[in-house]
């Protein structure tokens, strides 16, 4: 059958089309990463407070109960298993939920802690006395949205009266409906149309405003001006928050146009590093060698979780059919799924359903997998000049933070030219990769 033929090994040609089809979006890959997420990235940087209002005291919190939550979102809190505010929350947190509201714009990258904030300052804002919604967030995506509703929903748990709803497509609402519930999350489209052309709330009494995904937001087509039209319809009282994965100017000037007066907080990325990670190389003749390879050090590399990277769909697929008809239980991740397979697989493997996961490039970047204790380069990173492509080696394998993240990355090397690569990747980051026989795989430390 086709799927027991080797792949040819790629050239130019093939790697061009590949890259096309593989390329997947900025929401897209923020979904994948939070499904993918278990907790929290810590970081060891600290916030910067670009600006402040000065009237108003800037203080940070280092417990929720220094919040003066609601008792009910305390423990909703605590039930999903957090103890202490994030670093980005200690600071976030105390403006947040400041009387009178303060606007803020806040800048961490994924991980850190930035939904939680603001879905709980989202539920501190309810009056559930009022039959109306109050409190609105413009996510970028449907799927975005849901996640932030998911995490709503579970924070919310103790707090029965409080009531959501989502602003997505699929959602209708009989003509002259009045909506009741209190938070609305949703895509900036269908806000537009339930609150300016349908009326089926009054956008004037929202009291709390998220942007969320503000980077993703404005590289998607169109949202940006459905925000600046939903932010022109708000009361000038109402209480602005914006949160953004990256800083970049064109972010910022968005952010400054919607948020007057606000207080500026920004978390910045860890840098990733090999620091704490032990690197080999497998010399194989050829591909069934590379497969012969990850046969022997299957059972070693399933102690853990590992992430087998292929530069191509089609060698991803072979060795993806290869390992299952060899019963070995492997998960894919390919550009061309729908976005509830992706979700579904990265699901099964963050709960461990799967112990290895085959993927191309479409995980390099963007998407951290610390949970993954072993990572197998089946075919070396390469750019478009099939250089070492060392931006991309270090995300698969690089870990950030020194909160015992260490790990293994395992490169199979088939020829002169990639056993190259590999030197000119030892090279490169100043860290010896060392020869590993993969006939003896207790070898691996
Ligand atoms: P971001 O929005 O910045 O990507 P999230 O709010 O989604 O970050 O948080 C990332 C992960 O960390 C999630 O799994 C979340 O449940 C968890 N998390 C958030 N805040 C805390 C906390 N204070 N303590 C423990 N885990 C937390």
């Amino acid at each position: 059958p086709e799927t027991q033929s080797s792949p040819k090994a790629a050239d130019g040609q093939e790697e061009k089309t590949e890259k096309s089809t593989e390329e997947i979006s900025a929401a897209e890959k923020s979904l994948l990463q939070k499904v993918l997420r278990k907790g929290l990235v810590e970081s060891t940087k600290s916030v910067e407070v670009q600006r402040r209002d000065p009237n108003s005291p800037l203080y940070s919190v280092k417990t929720f109960e220094a919040l003066n939550l609601k008792p009910e979102l305390l423990k909703g809190i605590y039930q999903m298993g957090f103890n202490a505010p994030s670093k980005i929350q200690e600071t976030a947190l105390p403006t947040l939920l400041a009387n009178p509201p303060q606007n803020m714009i806040a800048q961490s990258q994924s991980g850190t802690g930035k939904t939680a904030a603001f879905v709980l300052a989202m539920l501190s804002r309810v009056d559930t006395s009022k039959p109306y919604p109050q409190v609105l967030c413009l996510s970028p995506t449907y799927e975005l949205a849901v996640q932030t509703g998911e995490v709503a929903a579970k924070m919310a748990k103790f707090c029965p009266d409080i009531k959501m709803k989502f602003a997505l497509k699929g959602e209708t609402l009989a003509r002259g409906t009045r909506i009741e519930e209190h938070v609305l999350i949703g895509t900036p489209g269908k806000i537009m149309d339930w609150s300016i052309k349908f009326k089926f709330f009054d956008i004037k009494k929202i009291t709390a405003f998220v942007l969320d995904e503000a980077d993703i937001m404005i590289a998607t087509q169109g949202h940006q001006d459905q925000c600046i039209r939903i932010h022109k319809m708000l009361s000038p009282s109402c209480q602005m928050m914006f949160f953004s994965a990256t800083y970049d100017t064109e972010v910022m000037e968005f952010a400054e146009l919607i948020v007057k007066n606000a207080t500026i907080i920004r978390l910045q990325k860890e840098e990733e590093s090999l620091e704490n990670i032990k690197q080999y190389y497998v010399k194989c003749g050829n591909i069934e060698e590379k497969y012969q390879a990850i046969t022997n050090i299957y059972g070693v590399i399933t102690i853990g979780q590992a992430i087998i990277f292929c530069q191509t769909k089609k060698t991803a697929c072979w060795l993806s059919d290869k390992m299952t008809q060899d019963g070995h239980s492997v998960a894919i991740l390919s550009g061309d799924l729908t976005v509830e397979d992706r979700i579904s697989v990265l699901d099964r493997f963050r709960e461990g359903l799967e112990k290895v996961l085959i993927t191309t490039n479409v995980l390099a970047r963007g998407i951290d997998v610390e949970q993954v204790t072993i990572v197998v380069n089946f075919d070396l990173p390469v750019d478009q000049n099939q250089q070492a492509d060392y931006e991309t080696y270090l995300h698969r394998i690089g870990r950030t933070g020194r909160f015992g993240n260490s790990g293994v990355a395992i490169n199979l090397v088939d020829s002169t030219r990639s056993m190259q690569i590999c030197q000119d990747i030892e090279r490169h980051f100043k860290r010896t990769i060392y020869h590993l026989d993969a006939e003896d795989p207790d070898a691996i430390e």
